[in-house]
């Protein structure tokens, strides 16, 4: 990378440069005082890059080149399933009939599009156990909170105003305690046992007649399934709470077990994690949510239906929580998920979750002797290492994380979950071949070797990086957005 590369866009600026030529004006220019209101009108130049198209072209493909995705190499960040985007989506999202209609068009012009997110809901009901689906929620929290909303509507039809909490264990994903707070509930913590499960004794001492909900994934958030699941809902039920199931990562049980029958009454998807929608870097996501019977007439309006052989949108619907999203969800997302599905068929999405939990347990096995297993058993999708070992030694887990970029990996997500020290979360996803399986493995063995003979190599990292070690608090709390000018650049 030369140095232009590495200059802003604004400092390649050559005064009167353009990056495109355009024929002269064959009529008069309109005076600006005469199509504008003299208060819209600049009054000084906004001082943007002057660069030809070429020069423009370069700079950006360079960029580009900077950045990281599942596209350019491994991406092992767990609770995120960055998993491959398979380009046949893509190309489904762009045909004109779908990617070009307009959500304002009338229902008889859109029929295609109404059937496929119908059908697209018949699968998700069948994958989930549940009765009833809604595609609106943009994300997964957002489905949370939808979901969330619909219970607290559930309970206060019922009369059952005290029902103010909403338990959550201490490994759950950040989102769960956030979209409790913003449906305006207290959340309540429940432990998790030594062996990474929810500890019995302690949720049956925190659920009581202000119960509204559980919020639980199972897996849990250490990959670990939650194998006295019949036993919790069992409890929470009988308490007059309700089950909400947290299934972004759907990898672990897709077409092996199903939410609905495992007794949870809300479940939410990350259409964007486990049926390939390219994310990262801010969506579009979808997360659309699935309910039992008694919670259907809550679900957001409009609501799909088919009447005959027509699709329409019913917002008649007097107990809906109202509206979340404008129009239906994000088209584009739940068109490459339907793609995806249909791609699969039922024997694919089998072999996603074996490959997924078999990819992670080969990992976790050829990691165990180098770095701390907090949880010795069968993970699923994903599984929690822990730098404890490497801590003596002077390196934390943050510098493993770095020092991973020096061999060209996207690093794991560290810190999380909470209860685990010095926690290493690792999902290698199913769509990752043997040889990069084993060559990420090769890595992280090497780093704690250099952890015991070279601490510095890691403490140091990243080493062959654009840009070295940054100050993250720094970063994420005064980051510089704004180009401010300081002087003329000559060169
Ligand atoms: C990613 C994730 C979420 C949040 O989903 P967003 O689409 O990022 O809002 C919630 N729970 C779990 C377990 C997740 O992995």
């Amino acid at each position: 990378m030369n140095n232009q590369d590495q200059a802003l866009i604004f400092e390649l600026t050559k005064p009167g440069r353009t990056g495109y030529s355009l024929p002269d004006m064959e009529v008069p220019e309109a005076a600006l005082e005469d199509l504008l209101p003299e208060s819209y009108i600049r009054k000084t130049e906004p001082g943007l890059p002057e660069v030809s198209e070429l020069d423009i072209m370069r700079h950006y493909t360079a960029l580009s080149k900077r950045n990281h995705g599942v596209d350019s190499g491994f991406y092992p960040l767990g609770s995120c399933t960055m998993k491959y985007n398979p380009k046949i989506n893509e190309n489904v999202a762009r045909l004109a009939g779908l990617a070009h209609i307009h959500p304002l068009q009338e229902e008889e012009t859109v029929q295609g599009a109404m059937e496929l997110l119908f059908d697209l809901q018949e699968h998700l009901k069948e994958i989930t156990g549940m009765e009833e689906v809604t595609l609106q929620p943009a994300a997964g929290a957002h489905g949370e909170w939808t979901g969330l909303m619909m219970i607290r509507a559930f309970h206060e039809a019922n009369g059952d105003t005290e029902r103010t909490k909403v338990i959550v264990p201490d490994s759950a994903h950040g989102t769960n305690p956030a979209s409790a707070t913003v449906a305006g509930f207290e959340t309540v913590t429940v432990k998790s046992d030594e062996t990474g499960l929810v500890d019995l004794e302690d949720l049956k001492r925190v659920v009581g007649r202000d119960t509204a909900a559980l919020m639980l994934t199972n897996p849990n958030t250490l990959g670990l399934f939650e194998e006295n699941i019949l036993e919790m809902a069992a409890i929470v039920h009988e308490a007059g709470g309700k089950l909400y199931y947290d299934g972004a990562n759907l990898n672990a049980v897709l077409s092996k077990a199903r939410p609905g029958d495992m007794g949870f009454d809300v479940v939410h998807l990350n259409l964007h994690k486990t049926f390939t929608g390219p994310h990262g870097g801010g969506g579009p996501g979808s997360g659309p949510v699935g309910v039992k019977k008694d919670l259907i007439k809550y679900l957001p309006k409009p609501v799909l239906v088919k009447e005959g052989d027509r699709y329409t949108f019913d917002y008649n619907r007097p107990d809906a929580i109202g509206r979340v999203k404008p129009f239906y969800g994000n088209f584009g997302i739940n068109v490459r998920a339907y793609t995806y599905i249909r791609t699969m068929g039922p024997d694919g999405l089998k072999a996603v979750t074996e490959y997924a939990v078999l990819n992670a347990n080969y990992m976790m096995r050829r990691l165990a002797p180098y770095y701390d297993l907090p949880f010795d058993r069968h993970c699923k999708h994903e599984f929690v290492l822990s730098g404890k070992r490497q801590k003596k030694l002077g390196v934390r887990t943050l510098d493993i994380a770095k020092r991973l970029l020096d061999f060209g990996y996207h690093p794991p997500t560290i810190y999380f979950p909470l209860n685990v020290e010095e926690c290493i979360m690792i999902e290698p996803t199913e769509t990752e071949s043997k040889e990069t399986l084993d060559a990420f493995i090769d890595a992280m063995i090497q780093i704690a070797k250099e952890a015991e003979d070279n601490p510095e190599i890691v403490q140091e990292a990243p080493h062959t990086t654009v840009i070295k070690r940054l100050d993250e608090a720094l970063a994420a709390r005064k980051p510089v957005l704004r180009y401010e000018k300081k002087e003329p650049v000559t060169n």
